[in-house]
């Protein structure tokens, strides 16, 4: 393997319509059975070109996978934890050519883009440097028994467009590095970053090991549904899981969701407001509100209430919104047309029910630009609340005592992550155990580690990434039991 890890030089200029972005199928760079045009949501206009799969290289690229797995799986783990490694130095020397893409096509600032690939990097470094060995669960005079993790064989990753080059790599590298082979789907409007990676794995993995391809929207179902298919890393919708759940029911695939938040903050009336609003304000709207675990509700105290409204609306106001690439720029645009839509929808509702306290305008055009807004006085089952709102739309809500409270954060479908704010962390801990998600932030939110598993409660999720139970996901067990009788 160490003759083929070189690491094309070819950089990709400022004009992206310059460069030609190709799939990887079994090793090779290959153009789609048709194009479709990339848009930069800052300005409205095509960027670039993207291939697109056709049915038949979908197939092909699950064949060349599914012949790669025959030596990949059979590869020293140290070997392909070597490749991995190398990934990631490659990564990282054109970490800044990665960053501006993510800009151009996803419209983040082109820190926050940076900061996407630098988390990339270190996520693939962490999967790199684990071993999945075997666990002794008994051995005595009658019989040892050892847990063995197997690879699956072929995992599709299905990508969606708000973190698209992390998400890929933080499914890539535990794949990779328990012995699978993958097609890797980025989202129809972020596929340039990944094609992309393309173009480097080509010189770092054998032929088949790792495949990508572009898609217009009709790739996802070829591939959940191809019986070759033996484990499907999904993130995305809650609608589109399901989806892939009863599409992987006939041949039993293996899947992990990641899926919708309704995330609450729980403000507890011993807070320091001014020291809290800054941490609501930044997991609030980060990333323009397009995050599974924002905040989406917070929650306060009724004595806090107002202080809190202030603090909050006046950090929102302060907010540069504009072109990713303009270094004062703090949140960019909406990725999409449909997302801008929706948010535009939120708006009215904000409008028609509630009392705005900062925000509530989209910006002229071009671009799909909405204010930071925040809203206050709406009931519960309001669809701001009731809802995942998946833009920089949130809400503040006022409550009595801490029952109440519990139970109005739990009282949803989803179950991904919640955070709890206090001058006290035990008092705060112990709140935080009783609401229903997969994480419990106490004095922080989105706080992501490659070691620590992350994955959704309730209709949130199924199963975890991250840490050894993330690598765990992509192995089957294989007991070996030895009689000593
Ligand atoms: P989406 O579910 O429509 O799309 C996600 C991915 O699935 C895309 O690559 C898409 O092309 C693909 N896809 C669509 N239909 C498919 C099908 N039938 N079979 C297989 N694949 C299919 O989501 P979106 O609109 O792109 O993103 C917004 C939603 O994603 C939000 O609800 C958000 O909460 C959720 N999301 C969750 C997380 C998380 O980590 N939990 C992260 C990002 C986004």
């Amino acid at each position: 393997m160490t003759a083929q890890m070189g690491v094309t030089d070819t950089v990709v200029g400022e004009d992206l319509h310059a460069h030609q972005f190709r799939m990887l199928i079994d090793g090779e760079l290959v153009t789609g059975a048709s194009d479709h045009d990339v848009i930069n949501p800052a300005t409205e206009d095509t960027i670039g070109s993207s291939p697109v799969a056709g049915t038949d290289q979908v197939v092909l690229a699950v064949s060349a996978a599914k012949r790669a797995f025959a030596h990949w799986s059979r590869t020293p783990v140290e070997d392909r934890a070597a490749a991995l490694q190398v990934l990631a130095d490659a990564v990282e020397s054109r970490a800044d050519e990665f960053a501006r893409i993510i800009t151009l096509e996803q419209g983040k600032p082109l820190a926050l883009a940076r900061g996407d690939v630098d988390s990339a990097v270190a996520f693939t470094r962490y999967f790199a440097g684990l071993r999945p060995e075997p666990e002794v669960v008994r051995d005595d005079e009658t019989a040892r028994i050892e847990i063995h993790r197997k690879p699956l064989g072929i995992v599709a990753a299905i990508l969606p467009w708000n973190f698209p080059f992390f998400q890929a790599m933080y499914k890539i590298a535990p794949a990779l590095l328990m012995g699978n082979t993958l097609v890797v789907k980025p989202a129809p409007t972020t596929p340039l970053n990944t094609m992309l990676l393309g173009e480097m794995v080509e010189e770092i993995l054998p032929p088949g090991v790792l495949n990508i391809v572009g898609d217009d929207g009709a790739v996802g179902p070829v591939l959940t549904s191809h019986p070759d298919i033996a484990k499907v890393s999904f993130t995305g919708s809650t609608a589109v899981g399901k989806a892939v759940m009863r599409s992987g029911a006939d041949t039993l695939k293996r899947i992990t969701l990641e899926l919708g938040g309704n995330d609450a903050a729980v403000v507890l009336d011993d807070a320091d407001v001014e020291k809290v609003a800054d941490g609501l304000y930044n997991w609030a709207y980060f990333n323009a509100g397009q995050v599974c675990i924002n905040i989406k509700r917070i929650f306060a105290p009724d004595s806090l209430y107002d202080a809190l409204c202030n603090a909050l609306a006046e950090r929102v106001r302060a907010t540069k919104v504009g072109n990713g690439l303009d270094p004062d720029t703090q949140m960019g645009p909406l990725q999409n047309a449909k997302q801008f839509e929706a948010a535009k929808a939120y708006l009215r509702t904000a409008k028609e029910t509630g009392r705005i306290l900062a925000g509530g305008n989209i910006l002229d055009g071009p671009g799909y630009f909405v204010e930071p807004t925040l809203v206050a006085d709406i009931e519960d089952d309001n669809p701001l609340i009731a809802e995942e709102t998946f833009g920089p739309v949130r809400t503040i809500l006022r409550y009595h005592t801490l029952d109440e409270v519990i139970a109005r954060v739990n009282d949803t479908h989803y179950g991904l992550g919640n955070s709890v704010w206090s001058s006290d962390t035990s008092r705060a801990a112990e709140v935080a155990n009783r609401l229903e998600s997969g994480t419990t932030w106490v004095n922080q939110h989105f706080a992501l580690s490659p070691d620590v598993p992350f994955g959704g409660r309730k209709q949130s999720g199924l199963g975890v990434e991250f840490g050894v139970d993330g690598l765990h996901a992509f192995s089957d067990t294989h007991v070996i039991n030895i009689s000593k009788v």
